[in-house]
């Protein structure tokens, strides 16, 4: 017989707006020692692909639960983006709606666990009996919250210490927590206000390290570190944009009054980083419009009408859209991408087809012309899927997991499965950016995520503690592998609706 110790508790980190490629730079130049250490006794990833829009939620919650957004009424999280507006499917009057959710705003945070629906489930809820502690972290169902005291980077760290000296402090049953997740928002805070290259944001990230060994030293003192597995992610990576510009007179000009939902009046909603989500209404606000609604439109401010499509094309920077046919249903439908062509200013087009749910979704991405957007035509790897043939998620990331637009076809699919997405989805790829919410120019940061590209989709991940945990490089994995691999090293099995696979199997 082995040795080697069971596993019995995990620690999952989430350490918000990290992008892979710097944290291994940090690590490599002795930065960050006790990761390393993690590292040089578990496995690692420098390309672990997160969800698109690479942005705080829907990211955070898919690693917390596994799966993505999708037909949330019947497969998948109901949250798609950061921004959204609530519609009823189908449409109905009845109800209070449609709001604008912005996290940002007041108590909208705490709408998560409701958001997220009933068809996906925390890592705390897929894993039966036992104490579950959230240090901080906002995606909490099924688990025990540490009461709020000062909210910074080395409280997250000291609250785990204490439930694994003193549980009877935080649980009934005096046992420390099966699974315990911790996350940290102080680094995305950091970066949108100064930047990646920023002292204050990278040494945000050295004291995470530092606290992190606090932490081993405790589990270690306490006879528990052998026993458990430790993870670290980030939820996306981050990049700076080259030009901001405010929106406000644009859509003055234009006569588009932004919805306002208290009075259910006005012509659209929009939160614009460099990635735009763009909401109209169609019969009303409870109804998303058709394309040809949308070609058709009538601005409040004006008496002309509007091609919204031609009108959105008018944004600088604009370089991609997105949008769904008027067919659609949440078992197979077709998302319009068009794109506007570096060389010439020509607007180009492809296509992703989706059917099938859930784990079984599949996809294909096709162009016309022989004009490829993505870039997929560049790497032997990439190139493959361009077969005209649907494809699963696993084969979207194995093809494309080290170049822009990782999973594209698959993550734009599931984005517009959800009745809670936007009706025209437009990226500047980072060259552009508005800080633009519902009305407003926000602010002037040049700091962000929500695009694409490699540099916002990419995360580092590191598994470590437990003997029992292989020690590997993992060429690639994606976000979602967490909690299954997790569940596993525990003898759980994860949910049905869990997207992502064990990466030990
Ligand atoms: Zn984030």
């Amino acid at each position: 017989m082995s040795k080697k110790q069971k596993i019995n508790q995990v620690i999952l980190l989430i350490i918000d707006d990290v992008k892979s490629s710097q944290f291994f730079e940090l690590l490599d130049g002795g930065k960050l020692p006790n990761f390393k250490e993690l590292i040089e006794n578990g496995s690692f990833c420098k390309d672990c692909i997160t969800s698109f829009p690479s942005v705080t939620f829907p990211c955070y919650p898919n690693i917390i639960t596994g799966a993505y957004s999708g037909y949330y009424l019947k497969e998948g999280s109901g949250i798609p983006s950061y921004h959204w507006v609530a519609r009823t499917d189908p449409p109905s009057i009845k109800k209070k709606l449609p709001f604008i959710r912005n996290y940002s705003i007041g108590t909208h945070i705490f709408k998560i666990g409701s958001d997220l629906g009933d068809n996906v489930k925390t890592i705390f809820e897929q894993a039966g009996e036992g104490n579950f502690l959230s240090s901080l972290n906002i995606v909490y169902r099924g688990s025990y919250i540490v009461p709020p005291t000062t909210f910074n980077t080395e409280n997250v760290f000291k609250n785990i210490e204490k439930a694994f000296i003193q549980p009877e402090k935080f649980f009934e049953i005096r046992e420390v927590p099966k699974i315990t997740v911790g996350y940290i928002p102080k680094t995305d805070e950091l970066l949108h206000d100064f930047g990646f290259d920023h002292p204050d944001y990278i040494n945000e990230i050295l004291k995470c390290d530092k606290y992190f060994g606090s932490l081993i030293n405790v589990l270690k003192k306490g006879g528990y570190y052998d026993s458990t597995a430790l993870c670290i992610i980030s939820d996306h990576g981050n990049y700076k944009v080259k030009n901001l510009y405010d929106l406000e007179p644009f859509f003055e000009r234009k006569g588009l009054i932004p919805y306002n939902p208290k009075k259910k009046r006005g012509d659209f909603d929009a939160n614009f980083g460099s990635i735009g989500h763009f909401n109209f209404p169609g019969d009303t606000w409870h109804h998303h419009p058709t394309i040809n609604q949308m070609k058709n439109f009538s601005p409040s401010g004006k008496s002309n009408k509007l091609n919204l499509f031609e009108t959105l094309w008018e944004i600088p920077g604009v370089k991609l859209m997105y949008y769904r046919d008027d067919e659609n249903t949440p078992e197979r439908g077709k998302i319009y991408i068009k794109e506007k062509s570096e060389k010439d200013g020509k607007l180009r087009e492809g296509l992703i087809e989706y059917r099938g749910f859930g784990k079984e979704l599949e996809t294909k991405y096709t162009f016309y012309d022989e004009h490829e957007i993505y870039g997929y035509e560049k790497s032997e790897k990439s190139a493959t899927l361009l077969d005209n043939n649907f494809h699963n998620i696993e084969d979207w990331l194995s093809g494309t997991y080290n170049i822009d637009f990782p999973m594209v076809s698959d993550q734009i699919s599931r984005y517009f499965k959800n009745p809670r997405c936007c009706d025209i989805l437009i990226s500047t790829k980072g060259e552009y950016g508005f800080n633009y919410e519902h009305g407003e120019t926000k602010n002037e940061h040049v700091y962000s995520h929500d695009i694409g590209l490699k540099k916002s989709m990419t995360v580092p991940m590191i598994i470590g503690g437990s003997q029992n945990i292989p020690q590997t490089e993992l060429t690639y994995c994606k976000t979602t592998d967490i909690v299954p691999t997790l569940l596993n090293l525990l003898g759980i099995t994860p949910h049905k609706s869990v997207i992502g696979k064990n990466l030990f199997k």
